[in-house]
């Protein structure tokens, strides 16, 4: 993708090497709290002697300055420090997402405007690890999400390598893929569709349920497309972007994942669609980017 002179979000929450605080306590800080307890209570100095010989050996004053000054998070930090220590690599994947986010906003404003309405951007936010979130603890593992509660998408940036290394899905492309698709989730929070699924999804059966959710999943990848197509009439796209993002649909389909992890797959237990699934509905997006060719909740051709 053509980024170079693309302009940044400023919808940026910046939470890189940050602990999550009430989440991230680790068994060996609280032991070390503990141990600490012990040393400034009652106790002969023998007890105290290995008391602090135990805490140098585990390491547990690199906690202590956390305890004097209140600050809870020194202990999760250093974890988090290992995973920016190659700031450059990692700023610049911030910067191209924050550039595709940006891009995302205009489109969708363009978008809601046409239709008469108006669009609120989401926050992007980026976090090493685990961080906190209206919809509860957001783990890295888990991959990029939208939080409809605070109507948040999380990115550990991680993720940018490993949809190359694990998803062997590699490119810029397969990058803005997966963030134009959390900002359909986002548009479909906007415009009321996720509040009618999670309605039409109350007494569901798990199949049933599961079912509804491959069309909110197909929708946001549709969603992602007709955004593509909007950067690739103003000429922003590389040759083999569009592919880079079909390849990236492929790799994130339901029955790829599991025939992946399991080596069989259940049909019944899809929640994202299937890879064929997936790159169709991109693609359809990509070919009419409109709204009404985007209704995965009404076709009978899925
Ligand atoms: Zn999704």
């Amino acid at each position: 993708m053509k980024s170079d002179k693309m302009r940044e979000s400023d919808n940026i929450e910046d939470r890189r090497g940050q602990g999550s605080g009430s989440f991230g306590g680790s068994s060996s800080g609280n032991g070390s709290q503990l141990l600490l307890q012990l040393l400034f209570s009652s106790g002969s100095w023998k007890t105290k002697l290995v008391i602090l010989l135990v805490l140098l050996l585990f390491g547990g004053f690199s906690s202590l300055s956390g305890i004097l000054t209140g600050d809870n998070t020194a202990n999760y930090d250093r974890t988090s420090q290992v995973s920016t220590n190659n700031t450059t690599a990692s700023d610049q994947d911030a910067q191209f997402v924050s550039k595709v986010l940006a891009s995302t906003e205009e489109f969708w404003s363009q978008k809601f405007r046409a239709e008469g309405m108006t669009y609120n951007a989401p926050t992007l936010v980026f976090y090493t690890n685990r961080t906190t979130t209206g919809c509860g603890l957001g783990q890295a593992q888990a991959g990029p999400f939208y939080c409809p509660a605070d109507k948040k998408i999380y990115i550990d940036l991680t993720f940018y390598q490993e949809l190359t290394t694990k998803y062997k899905a590699a490119g810029d492309f397969a990058m803005a893929y997966v963030i134009a698709h959390e900002v359909g989730h986002h548009v479909q929070n906007e415009i009321g569709t996720m509040s009618s699924y999670n309605k039409a999804r109350q007494g569901l059966s798990e199949k049933a349920s599961n079912a509804l959710n491959v069309r909110l999943e197909l929708q946001a990848d549709y969603y992602a497309g007709a955004w593509a197509k909007y950067v690739d009439d103003q000429g922003l796209l590389d040759t083999g972007d569009i592919q880079e993002a079909l390849n990236a649909a492929h790799a994130v389909g339901d029955d790829t994942l599991q025939q992946e992890a399991y080596g069989k797959t259940v049909p019944d237990s899809f929640t994202h669609g299937t890879s064929e699934q997936r790159k169709r509905w991109f693609d359809r997006g990509y070919q009419y980017g409109d709204f009404t060719h985007g209704d995965t909740f009404k076709t009978n051709d899925l």
